[in-house]
């Protein structure tokens, strides 16, 4: 094999977008569950599920195969299907709209605020019908929504709050962890997001029956999971476990949660310092009363798409945000695919919104290198 020879600035690593933290404990957690045996759903699970309710706070945390399946259940679990709207925001991933679809419910796009990049609320409520049964408002990258303007809807007008928190891990509002709020929260695990399983996901909620209602579909339907002996199939179920093996990993990361937490918000804080000596990129509003979690770090740029390649050209490897859903054909206008209003808010978050490289092992030389990178292009 022939080796490059190591160069000068030009030949500068690479920096990733993302780069999940694995210390020596996780790969040991795990290489004990393998050599257990138990590799399927267990006790490793349970553990995980009882280290992330403890630190949201919440009654119930139920670990699922990923966020997708998450939200589908919750929908499930609140019997939501054919006849009823829920509404979501335009600017998000596909998944907060697909399993609307999944459910056989009607999906109602609304539009998401320019400055938080978050579900306009005024929209939202101008949305809602006699056959609304829920929202699925998103902490996107990691911004805590408005809660108390949620939950204000909420009573207004007998809605249920499903959270898609799938960013949103170690974000805070008023003092309380997201996961505590909605109705149902659910949270992901893919590699792209805080802590991470390599794919998977979590449910939380402080409602005893659909904690438990939740857990069984997921095992099956069974009516009991702790007593296999007198197992008895309530319902028709499904398969939403997470195996030990994934487990392992997500348990020993929850356990870093405060350091990963506190460093991104370091490098996040850094960020804006560099930023602010530019002048010409955004920095979108964190929720007032609201703690970001950073799951990513957002800028709003002109001509982002320009600065994106050139970015990329020079090694740093830089995104878009999201998408605005509107603009696919799986979720263009139709009987069960209902625009709301304009998507003025989405729009210009697709277009301007660029997400810079953040994660734990990122240095300030990085940093400095990533924001000379945009300076220049800018
Ligand atoms: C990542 C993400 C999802 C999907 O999560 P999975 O665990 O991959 O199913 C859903 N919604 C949002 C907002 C996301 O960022």
């Amino acid at each position: 094999m022939q080796r490059c020879s190591a160069g000068n600035e030009l030949s500068r690593q690479k920096i990733p977008l993302i780069k999940p933290y694995i210390t020596q404990e996780v790969k040991d957690k795990v290489c004990e569950v393998l050599e257990s045996g138990y590799l399927t759903e267990g006790p490793v699970t349970k553990e995980f599920e009882e280290a992330f309710r403890t630190y949201v706070e919440c009654r119930h945390a139920i670990a699922v195969t990923s966020c997708t399946t998450g939200l589908e259940m919750a929908l499930r679990v609140m019997n939501i299907g054919p006849g009823d709207e829920v509404i979501i925001p335009d600017y998000t991933y596909p998944a907060t709209a697909d399993v609307v679809a999944i459910v056989g419910a009607d999906t109602v796009i609304v539009d998401v605020s320019k400055d938080t990049m978050l579900i306009d609320y005024d929209a939202l409520e101008q949305a809602i019908t006699p056959r609304t049964k829920a929202v699925i408002p998103v902490s996107i990258f990691g911004n805590p929504l408005d809660y108390g303007r949620l939950n204000a809807i909420k009573k207004k007008h007998g809605i249920a709050i499903i959270e898609d928190a799938a960013c949103s891990i170690g974000a805070e509002y008023k003092g309380g962890k997201v996961g505590s709020f909605a109705d149902i929260s659910v949270f992901s695990h893919h590699p792209r997001k805080f802590i991470t399983t390599g794919e998977g996901g979590m449910i939380t909620t402080n409602n005893p029956e659909w904690g438990a209602w939740m857990d069984s579909y997921k095992h099956f339907g069974m009516g009991s999971v702790t007593d296999r002996e007198g197992v008895v199939f309530s319902r028709i179920g499904t398969n939403y476990k997470l195996s030990n093996i994934l487990a392992a990993v997500g348990l020993v990361q929850m356990r870093q949660i405060d350091e990963l937490l506190n460093k991104r918000t370091e490098l996040a804080e850094k960020y804006k310092e560099l930023l602010a000596a530019l002048g010409n990129a955004q920095i979108p509003q964190t929720t007032a009363g609201g703690r970001h979690s950073y799951q990513s770090f957002c800028i709003f740029v002109e001509d982002r798409d320009r600065i994106m390649k050139k970015m990329r050209d020079n090694g740093v490897e830089v995104q878009i945000g999201t998408y605005a859903l509107h603009m696919h054909p799986a979720f263009a206008e139709s009987s069960h695919i209902i625009h709301h209003g304009s998507f003025e808010g989405s729009c210009y978050a697709f277009d301007h919104c660029l997400t810079l490289p953040l994660y734990h092992e990122l240095t300030e030389d990085d940093q400095k290198y990533v924001i000379d990178m945009l300076q220049s292009f800018l």
